[in-house]
């Protein structure tokens, strides 16, 4: 996860920055190292995959 000027993010599919209050963070249930970042956008076209958990809220990963 990138976080950008401590309450930005990278999304992991379109390389667009957002604001963590926008997006969403995928979490493999069985490795908590593999996760991704996913704006709006791109959650409706990936969805949850099997094995992943959505978390909606990340916001308390700013600085
Ligand atoms: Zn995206």
């Amino acid at each position: 996860m990138k976080i950008v000027d401590g309450d930005k993010v990278v999304c992991d599919r379109c390389e667009s920055v957002f604001l963590l209050a926008d997006v969403s963070l995928l979490e493999k249930e069985t490795n908590r190292n593999y996760e991704k970042v996913l704006c709006d956008d791109c959650l409706g076209a990936v969805g949850v995959p099997r094995g992943y958990t959505l978390r909606r809220d990340i916001t308390h990963l700013g600085q």
